[in-house]
């Protein structure tokens, strides 16, 4: 097979030590080597959501983690406020639906992040205060779009209301504060910022959301919260964990931290702004507003006259670069760009050449070597300022 580069919004390239604690041996799931595997992921991951509750391991991808959350959270009737900026806020929107609530949506234009002014006055007006519950997006990966936590956390946090943030694709890529911003329910998945293989979703629960958990009547069987902790306090998972993905997932934290928050947040921040700067010379506007842009994917149109679709097969079957295309209302439309994972600066530029190579193959009128100059500029740049 020939070598490919993947850049897509999870899954993320995996680095070689990371792939290879997935060939350690089988271990008894509760026995004592699996619980301090647990306890070790737990210590670990802690710092990453800003917390010092309990964080919870699932086997499952993070989908599997908004349904506990919101099944474990709400009783059916409960009504809860989405705030969706993309498909998968509208995903969460659907499970609490799915779980029975009754779900009521304050509406984002694609491309901008949700408005904390928007939501102080949703919650204002005089039925705001029966909200259960506020479901929220860190990172909309469908629209490459991040929305300022620390403002929403300043508007929800005077709430009784519940708050579940979606943090998939969020989570280690930039600075999160879970108990400083008061935010009950958050979750993330293996898959994305963390550079681990997909299959484990975490969970990170306040004491808040567990009294409302405990007086709940939950929906889920083997997404129970509840259950998960009773489970956690023996060092174990309820159900038979993937083991092999623990294994990866603890590997992967130990070079999260080697290199530190700081770098992390350094590194994808420095990664988006090179991609938007190569998008940008090579003719793609970037579909972020310029206040809303995500450091973990960056979305664009491609320029006029290149179709989207045709632009992602050739950069992949010719050139063995995999990015994203749109979703929902964006299919065809955009394309989108992660800069999570194993991925060096190298890479990055590769991936760029190989753009402007499609690019022109599809007919576009791209001056080579000009974005990949434009992104090495902000690489350099970056360099400059984190060492004066
Ligand atoms: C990737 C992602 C998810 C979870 O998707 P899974 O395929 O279930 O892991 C949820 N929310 C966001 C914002 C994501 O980017």
């Amino acid at each position: 097979m020939r070598k490919t580069l993947l850049l897509l919004p999870g899954p993320v390239p995996v680095a070689q030590p990371v792939l290879e604690a997935m060939s350690w041996p089988m271990i008894n799931h509760r026995g004592p080597e699996f619980a301090e595997l647990l306890a070790r992921l737990e210590r670990e991951m802690k710092p990453v959501f800003g917390t010092s509750s309990d964080v919870l391991f699932l086997g499952s991808s993070g989908t599997g983690g908004l349904e506990a959350a919101v099944a474990s959270c709400f009783s059916p009737g409960d009504r809860v406020l989405s705030c969706p900026v993309g498909v998968f806020g509208k995903r969460l929107a659907e499970i609490a639906r799915v779980n029975g609530c009754t779900v009521e949506v304050l509406e984002t234009p694609l491309g901008a992040a949700l408005d904390p002014a928007a939501l102080r006055t949703r919650l204002a007006q005089s039925d705001g205060a029966g909200f259960r519950g506020i479901l929220l997006t860190h990172n909309e990966t469908s629209t490459g779009v991040q929305n300022d936590m620390a403002a929403i956390a300043a508007v929800t946090r005077g709430h009784s209301a519940l708050t579940i943030v979606d943090s998939v694709s969020g989570l280690g890529a930039s600075p999160f504060e879970m108990d400083a911003w008061g935010y009950d329910v958050v979750i993330s998945a293996s898959q994305k910022a963390f550079a681990a293989p997909p299959g484990v979703a975490m969970v990170a629960v306040s004491q808040r959301a567990w009294k409302a958990i405990d007086s709940s009547r939950g929906t889920g069987y083997y997404f129970d919260l509840k259950k998960a902790r009773e489970f956690a306090s023996k060092g174990q998972t309820p159900w038979t964990p993937p083991i092999s993905q623990f294994y990866a997932l603890a590997v992967a934290l130990e070079r999260y931290h080697a290199d530190g928050l700081e770098a992390n947040f350094e590194r994808h921040a420095t990664y988006a702004r090179a991609v938007r700067a190569a998008f940008e010379t090579l003719g793609c506007s970037i579909f972020s507003r310029p206040d809303a842009h995500s450091v973990t994917v960056v979305a664009a149109y491609p320029p006029d006259g290149v179709d989207a679709a045709q632009l992602l097969k050739t950069l992949g079957e010719r050139y063995g670069v995999v990015i994203s295309g749109g979703q929902g209302e964006l299919t065809g439309k955009i394309v989108r760009f992660g800069t999570m994972g194993d991925v060096a600066e190298s890479d990055l530029l590769g991936a760029i050449a190989a753009l402007e190579l499609a690019l022109a193959d599809c007919g576009a009128t791209v001056g080579l070597g000009s974005g990949v100059a434009a992104a090495a500029l902000v690489l350099t740049d970056a360099r400059t300022a984190s060492v004066s």
